[in-house]
């Protein structure tokens, strides 16, 4: 019944999560007016209105115009409601569900947004960091850093809650820091803007979240994620032979071989990084816990 509730919950969350994803970037209300086709405009009626259903009953098409309805729409009311599931198998009825859904949320529609339009946008990463170290305080980043810190510098034992601030605003510096870093550097490399602002501040997000740990795993799953799928779709593009009409005519004019211009063509493609950070952040939050029982088990018998 729980596992029910909790799916339930997280289609309809998801639901709103689509009205943020399109309506932020277009700096459009996500309150008013309400749910309408992005084609024909038409209103949509309350049961055409049903997460992941009612897209599934009319046939991804739109009832007044019968134009197809973008099938990302499903997908993350679905994916929402699953990672809904997966924070209640985790973390059972806690405070720490209400944390990590809250960060999950957040995530989704950075990562999606990201994915779109490119943007990772201030609305939510400036009160996504906020959010994130007043949930530290209350459930706590399980680091340890600050406490060990305060016994150091002060010879005192940490409040729970002032460890758990702490201990996510070195999450966030450090996230944002090393962030700030790898743009820096990936600039000087490669001559040109690899990551922005946006990534440094939904990294200081994350870290308010996930503590030192978390956020330092976070950007190495997350750039490896992002590494290996970048050089699949290169490989891809440059296979495919995408613009290879430009190449052929930039080859003509004597500025390089055919195929080393398509593949400097193809090597120019960029991907969000914010989508692989964002994805990389949530297998941190929801692998982590499955991990910690494994190594117990694993613990217990070796021990
Ligand atoms: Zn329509």
């Amino acid at each position: 019944m729980v596992i029910i509730f909790f799916f339930l919950l997280g289609i309809v969350i998801g639901s709103f999560l689509n009205v943020c994803i399109t309506r932020i970037p277009e700096e459009i209300s996500i309150v008013s007016p309400g749910s309408h086709c992005p084609r024909c405009k038409t209103p949509i009626k309350p049961y055409d209105n049903v997460p992941v259903f009612a897209w599934l009953w009319l046939g991804g098409k739109c009832r007044a115009c019968g134009q197809p309805i973008s099938p990302m729409y499903p997908i993350i009311e679905m994916s929402t409601g699953l990672l809904f599931v997966g924070a209640l198998l985790d973390f059972g009825v806690t405070q720490a569900t209400v944390k990590w859904l809250f960060f999950t949320c957040l995530v989704i529609v950075l990562t999606v947004t990201d994915l779109r339009v490119r943007l990772l946008p201030d609305v939510i990463t400036w009160p996504g960091f906020a959010a994130g170290l007043l949930f530290s305080a209350v459930v706590p980043p399980n680091d340890g850093f600050a406490r060990f810190l305060g016994y150091r510098l002060f010879q005192a034992r940490l409040p729970g809650y002032a460890a758990g601030i702490l201990d996510g605003l070195l999450g966030a510096a450090f996230g944002s820091f090393l962030l700030f870093g790898l743009a820096k550097a990936y600039k000087a490399a490669r001559g040109r803007e690899g990551m922005g602002m946006g990534d440094v501040k939904m990294m200081a997000m994350v870290g308010a979240f996930l503590g030192l740990r978390g956020t330092f795993l976070t950007i190495l799953v997350g750039s490896l994620l992002g590494s290996l799928v970048g050089l699949a779709v290169v490989l891809a593009l440059y296979a495919g032979g995408w613009k290879s009409g430009l190449a052929k005519r930039a080859s003509t004019r004597g500025l390089g071989t055919e195929n080393g211009l398509r593949w400097a063509i193809a090597s120019q493609y960029q991907l969000p990084l914010g989508t692989f950070l964002g994805i990389g952040g949530l297998l941190i939050v929801y692998a982590t816990p499955v991990v910690a029982a494994r190594w117990a088990i694993f613990r217990g018998i070796i021990g």
